[in-house]
């Protein structure tokens, strides 16, 4: 997936990306920043999470957003924090749409995948 046409959500509770095939991503700020993999929310080696979730504020916002090459954003959210990398293949793959989340279900059962 490439590069998205647009990148709503500075300053927005709501964080909206805008695909090449018009599909539109929307996951609320909050939840695309507890979803951080950097070093400081996730232990690389084990996977597990150091990141509290009770200390991500509920109102936490993007400050600002860039781009990483063509493949990824890097957000500074307004808790100072601003190591994370998002992938956009990662983004569109998760998306939480109705749509896309009914299409997830049907190729998990499908492949018999826990
Ligand atoms: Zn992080
Ligand atoms: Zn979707």
């Amino acid at each position: 997936m490439g590069l998205p046409l647009e990148i709503i959500g500075l300053g927005r509770p709501e964080i909206t990306l805008i695909w090449e095939d018009e599909h539109t991503t929307t996951y609320s700020a909050r939840e695309l920043r507890l979803r951080c993999r950097c070093a400081h929310c996730v232990e690389e080696m084990s996977g597990q999470p150091l990141l509290d979730p009770a200390k991500v504020p509920a109102d936490i916002v993007a400050r600002h957003i860039e781009l990483v090459g063509q493949y990824a954003i890097t957000i500074r959210w307004s808790d100072g924090h601003e190591t994370g990398i998002y992938h956009f293949r990662r983004l569109r793959e998760d998306c939480p749409c109705p749509a896309c989340q009914r299409q997830r279900a049907q190729q998990t059962s499908r492949d018999c995948k826990p």
